[in-house]
């Protein structure tokens, strides 16, 4: 029985106007984040995963805007909200860590600072000296030293100062952490070193974790389950184990054949062919089908909606689809 939900995202559409005219960086996602769980989401560059995860806590801005859907979280719809609300939301209930959150930082406060502020900005009831506290507790368990929380954040790595921006989280009793890229900038040691940490803070404090990457390394080591986005749209989602061990849709197929391997003695690496397609002008039909080994005539035309192909499985690829015809499917 698949833990409750978190979050569940319904037909998602963000878009960015563009001169040349608008671009659909996410289009029609659906999906859920269940509670305690890591989720990785993967794909290409420029798939649409990063926009998305801005998008969760709204944080998107102009030119970007989000057309429609639902952003159900902890029984309330996001979308909803006021700009006041939404701001109690981020940071307090979602915390988000970037590839360097150096942004996120303010360059001229120190650490600590910056700590015991947001922690009174969100409970103001907290005094100074409870905030400051808590955060320190929380810091050293992230493996930073209290005199280390009296530097500013440019003296710090960018590892450690993603370590600041999850006890932040952790100090605000976050129910949800988005990862972009948190390891991309990390050396193969400290990228161990963190993915123990997430491993150990959804265990201790029963965190939930979105992990948005392209290194899939990264997501059959700690996720969960995993989603993977193509051309801004989700296009299989499941339990990490089983679309690692039998993956449905040939993109997925694709993406994890171009993983190095070492066991693979002297075979070249399996490219993909073709390009991501522009999404200003983005393929009608199934999104792959230019560069699809298994391209049949129904792919050119309608796009075929994620249907379940074993238990938790599911993909978006009319191989599998259960009606063949083109009943249920969208033009375009
Ligand atoms: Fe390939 Fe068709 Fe499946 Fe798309 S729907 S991935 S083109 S087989």
């Amino acid at each position: 029985m698949p833990a409750e939900p978190l979050f569940s995202i319904r037909n998602l559409t963000v878009e960015y106007a563009t001169r040349a005219g608008a671009v659909k960086a996410a289009e029609d996602v659906s999906f859920d984040i269940r509670r305690e769980e890591i989720l990785g989401l993967v794909g290409e560059s420029g798939c649409g995963k990063s926009t998305l995860g801005k998008a969760l806590m709204r944080l998107h801005r102009t030119p970007a805007r989000i057309t429609g859907g639902e952003l159900l979280f902890d029984g309330r719809d996001l979308m909803k909200l006021t700009e006041d609300e939404m701001r109690a939301v981020r940071g307090a209930e979602i915390g988000m860590v970037f590839q360097d959150p150096m942004t996120s930082l303010n360059p001229v406060q120190r650490i600590i600072e910056h700590l015991t502020e947001t922690v009174r900005a969100h409970e103001p009831r907290t005094t100074d000296q409870e905030a400051r506290e808590r955060a320190a507790v929380l810091a050293e368990k992230l493996g930073i030293r209290s005199e280390r929380l009296k530097e500013y954040p440019h003296q710090m790595s960018g590892g450690m100062r993603q370590r600041v921006m999850i006890s932040l989280a952790l100090a605000l009793r976050a129910k949800l952490v988005i990862a972009d890229e948190p390891t991309t900038s990390l050396d193969v040691i400290v990228e161990a070193k963190f993915l123990d940490l997430l491993r150990e803070l959804r265990r201790e404090f029963g965190l939930t974790i979105l992990l948005i990457t392209h290194n899939i390394g990264v997501v059959a080591e700690i996720a969960d389950r995993v989603a993977v986005m193509y051309a801004a749209r989700l296009v299989e989602i499941g339990d990490v184990q089983d679309i690692f061990a039998s993956p449905k849709h040939p993109y997925t197929q694709g993406l994890l054949r171009s993983v190095p391997n070492i066991q693979l003695d002297g075979e070249s690496l399996y490219k993909m062919e073709g390009m991501p397609p522009n999404l200003l002008h983005p393929p009608r039909g199934c999104r792959f089908h230019p560069r699809c080994p298994f391209a049949m005539e129904i792919c050119r035309d309608y796009s075929p909606e994620l249907q379940a192909v074993d238990g938790d499985h599911f993909t978006a690829c009319w191989l599998y689809h259960k009606t063949t015809g083109k009943e249920g499917a969208k033009n375009g």
